[in-house]
């Protein structure tokens, strides 16, 4: 199989050493990273290899967004706060949108993402069928899992995830998987919960869910099942290392003890939090307590970018503002976050680069005012740049599973002004289907 050989840039392996090579390269064979060192490559080229000259590049792992909605409606009730906001547009969309709108809208989501150095999306969304073959086509690895809720909701039902886990899982060489999906507990209940766990674990997958997002979200457990949402759902054996809680803005010190005991998974999207006004989650305390956080834009919608990097930079400055404290979410913990947190939480073997991981890396170009100066050869101005100055485009190439998806910001697997004219055009008509 031919190689891709990254040859001279800056390679942040983000291991357990934080080893990082200056000069150095990344060859990739097949889907896999065969070898990551010091020094310009050296090795045979083969006459199908691949050669990037990364001269001026960081060269690193693609960036994994852990809480993710394909979006199909930015921009549209922005001063709204979260319930009544996916009242008056959220749900009336996805409950609308047709199997072509799904399609485009998806592969829209997905260009954006790829064009900020994401390489994996945790997406909770409908028609997923339809996701699958847009995230097949883009290239992007994808885990999705649909919006499950109870049946007066007109949203998903688990027959509904249990039919696209057959449809698409495994899809692509095993880079889309299906997950099951709660939407959130204002819409489930504890019977619910314990039947999307019992489907989890007969599909032998994991489950995503919104756990206290909100105030109003906590208030009516409290109201409807006399606990708190987390406490629910840990009742409700739903918990779990293969568990990915999203939000977790309000959890009590009891609920931050239930995630550390059952090992789940929490994605921090501090952006969508911020703007919806729900709050500022308890991070330190999360992190302290020693649970794996990773980070998440959310959804278009509620974002309304869905730019890691500025992702990562909220995740350090909302704390430190809200604190008052310069030394919380130093940068090289926050790009952790960003690529083995949210890597370790899906049990994916991607977010660093070293021989063996999967072939998902990304190089970032440092020829532009965002990354000037330069410190040659200093670690702590690279990780200082990628998370305070640095915004997603910046990003010159995108590799998934040893596939080139953009390289030189030109998306390689579609084409990108159909992309962005059918997207339009899919929400438009799901709009009009809506007033109509
Ligand atoms: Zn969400």
């Amino acid at each position: 199989m031919s190689k891709i050989i990254i040859t001279g840039g800056t390679v942040l392996t983000v291991n357990d050493a934080d080893d990082v090579h200056f000069g150095g390269h990344v060859v990739l064979d097949g889907d896999r990273i065969a070898a990551v060192g010091d020094g310009t490559y050296q090795g045979p080229v083969g006459d199908g290899d691949q050669l990037i000259d990364a001269a001026g590049m960081i060269v690193m792992p693609g960036l994994i967004d852990l809480h993710y909605h394909t979006a199909i409606a930015k921009g549209f009730s922005d001063h709204l706060p979260l319930w009544e906001y996916l009242d008056a547009c959220w749900y009336p969309f996805i409950r609308t949108l047709d199997a072509e709108a799904a399609y485009w809208s998806a592969a829209a989501s997905y260009l954006e993402s790829i064009k900020c150095g994401v390489t994996t999306v945790n997406d909770m969304y409908r028609r997923l069928p339809d996701l699958g073959r847009a995230a097949h086509d883009i290239g992007i690895r994808a885990v999705l899992s649909n919006d499950v809720a109870l049946p007066e909701h007109n949203l998903d039902t688990l027959q509904d995830n249990k039919d696209a886990y057959d449809a698409v899982h495994g899809l692509g060489h095993g880079r889309i998987e299906v997950y099951v999906g709660i939407e959130w507990l204002p819409l489930a209940s504890p019977g619910l919960l314990r039947d999307a766990r019992a489907l989890a674990d007969e599909l032998g997958t994991g489950i995503h869910i919104h756990l206290n997002e909100s105030l109003t979200e906590v208030e009516n457990s409290k109201e409807r099942f006399g606990q708190r949402p987390t406490e629910v759902a840990y009742d409700a054996g739903l918990l779990g290392a293969d568990c990915i809680a999203a939000h977790c803005v309000w959890l009590s010190d009891t609920e931050i003890a239930l995630m550390r005991e059952t090992g789940t998974q929490i994605s921090h999207n501090p952006g969508s939090n911020a703007k919806l006004g729900n709050g500022i989650a308890r991070l330190p305390e999360m992190l302290a307590a020693g649970l794996n956080v990773g980070l998440g834009h959310d959804a278009a919608e509620c974002n309304n970018s869905r730019d890691a990097f500025q992702t990562m930079k909220f995740a350090s400055l909302m704390h430190r503002a809200s604190r008052v404290d310069a030394s919380l979410m130093q940068a090289p913990e926050v790009v952790r976050m960003a690529t083995r947190n949210g890597s370790a939480a899906l049990k994916h073997d991607t977010g660093e680069l070293a021989a063996g991981k999967k072939a998902d890396v990304i190089l970032v170009d440092t020829r532009n005012p965002m990354f000037t100066p330069l410190m040659p050869g200093d670690k702590a101005h690279i990780y200082s740049h990628l998370v305070f100055a640095a915004n997603g485009s910046a990003v010159d190439t995108t590799i998934v599973d040893g596939q080139i998806l953009m390289a030189g910001r030109q998306l390689r697997t579609m084409d990108e002004q159909q992309v962005l004219a059918e997207a339009n055009a899919g929400f438009l008509r799901t709009l009009e289907k809506i007033r109509a």
